[in-house]
């Protein structure tokens, strides 16, 4: 897997951050960037790709109409 650019970042509720980018092949995938000290996930390990957190296209643009909604 390669990663062509980042798209955003997010914080997860445990704590942890987590990047999505675009890969090569046109895929979203959600990567853990930052582990919190205080998480418990053990899946949770930098660089990880977590794959329960993936957002689809559509959930991405979802989340952006979200955020400008006042
Ligand atoms: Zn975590």
């Amino acid at each position: 897997m390669r990663i062509l650019r980042g798209l955003s970042s997010r914080l997860l509720p445990c704590g942890c951050l987590a990047g999505i980018y675009e890969t090569y092949d046109g895929n979203v995938v959600t990567i853990l960037d930052e582990r919190d000290e205080t998480c418990r996930d053990r899946r949770h390990v930098n660089g990880n790709v977590l794959p329960d957190l993936c957002p689809a296209r559509a959930s991405l643009s979802r989340a952006d109409s979200t955020r400008a909604d006042r």
